[in-house]
């Protein structure tokens, strides 16, 4: 089965995807990370995919859909896949609902964070190029600054984390984004987790609501 988790950028779906992947061993997909390793690899998805990336705006519908195809491909039937941004779109929800006899999507998770908090995670995050570790200036800051903890690599910032390209990207989620809720919301699939305070007490409320499906 799918489980959606959607929210807006900074709302936290990374982080709680890896904690239940690692924990409970669901499979994450997470359509950023899979965009961002073609265009370090330079392969033609990456080349259409990197400076759309960078603005803050969606890639095309026919790209992702070639990445689900790659990456659902790899998963068996009976696994729980995290879904970590797709659907970004109605168009993306629709082309999903075509998988339902292999992968049906068993609910829409949609970690809720207000724009004033998503702004102060998304500017302050860093990340390791080398292992993929995520940091906080203030949150949850390295031991050494811009340092990784894990494998001492320098810490970057996301291209898309600065300033100019976050306000598109939150923008692009009200408007692309966030009807999706409502489609799920019709097809009695949508749940709601509140987006803020510990990493901790977040993943036990969505591991509650998975547990549950
Ligand atoms: P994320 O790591 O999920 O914040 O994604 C980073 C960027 O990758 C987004 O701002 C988009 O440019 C692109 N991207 C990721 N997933 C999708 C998607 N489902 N549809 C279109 N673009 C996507």
């Amino acid at each position: 089965m799918i489980v959606v988790l959607t929210g807006a950028p900074g709302a936290g779906k990374g982080t709680q995807a890896e904690l239940l992947s690692q924990r409970c061993g669901y499979k994450k997909l997470s359509t950023g990370d899979a965009l961002r390793k073609h265009v370090k690899l330079g392969t033609d998805i990456g080349k259409v995919a990197g400076a759309i990336m960078e603005k803050g705006e969606l890639v095309p519908d026919d790209v992702l859909f070639k990445i689900l195809k790659e990456e659902l491909g790899a998963i068996g039937a009976t696994e729980v896949v995290l879904l970590d941004g797709y659907p970004r779109n109605i168009s993306q929800a629709e082309t999903l609902e075509t998988l339902k006899a292999t992968q049906p999507v068993k609910a829409a998770i949609h970690l809720e964070v207000d724009r004033n908090d998503l702004i102060a995670r998304l500017s302050g995050r860093r990340v390791c190029p080398s292992c993929g570790s995520t940091f906080h200036v203030t949150e949850n800051p390295p031991k050494k600054a811009g340092i990784c903890d894990k494998c001492s690599s320098q810490l970057n910032q996301r291209a898309d984390d600065k300033p100019e390209s976050i306000g598109v990207r939150l923008d692009v989620y009200e408007k692309n984004t966030r009807p999706i809720l409502d489609f799920y919301g019709k097809k009695g699939l949508y749940k709601k987790v509140a987006g803020i305070g510990q990493p901790e007490t977040i993943y036990k409320s969505l591991k509650t609501v998975i547990d549950a499906l």
